[in-house]
């Protein structure tokens, strides 16, 4: 068995609250929401992170970032959001299972930098 939380999550083994789901990719709130929104896009496959990527993974995440903008307006972000993906130790990867986190809310988020 995994012992990958995203994959547990994917595998109904571990609760979340859903957003969406298809045979592809599954889109929760984030349990730590660092925005009034915080959801997570993630692939149901167990891809480490952005740096394990290869060719053949561009359509699906293509996916991802299109679901990601449907699941934002969905969730009233009309006046935009944020999309971020850390990768390893540098970019504060905490969960080794790749994801796009989306923020927003009614105020204007902080500078990232
Ligand atoms: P990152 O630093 O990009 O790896 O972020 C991992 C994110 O996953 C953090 O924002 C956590 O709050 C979130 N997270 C960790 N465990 C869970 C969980 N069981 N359900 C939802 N979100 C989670
Ligand atoms: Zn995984």
């Amino acid at each position: 068995m995994s012992e990958c939380i995203f994959c547990k999550i994917a595998a109904g083994e571990i609760p979340a609250k859903l957003l969406y789901q298809d045979d592809e990719m599954l889109a929760f709130h984030d349990i730590k929401p660092a925005a009034p929104v915080h959801f997570l896009v993630i692939p149901r496959a167990h891809i480490a992170s952005c740096a394990e990527l290869s060719e053949a993974h561009a359509p699906l995440l293509g996916r991802m970032l299109v679901k990601a903008s449907e699941l934002a307006r969905e969730q009233g972000l009309n006046e935009g959001f944020r999309t971020i993906i850390n990768t390893g130790r540098i970019g504060g990867q905490e969960v080794y299972h790749l994801h796009i986190h989306v923020l927003g809310g009614s105020q204007p988020l902080g500078a990232p930098f």
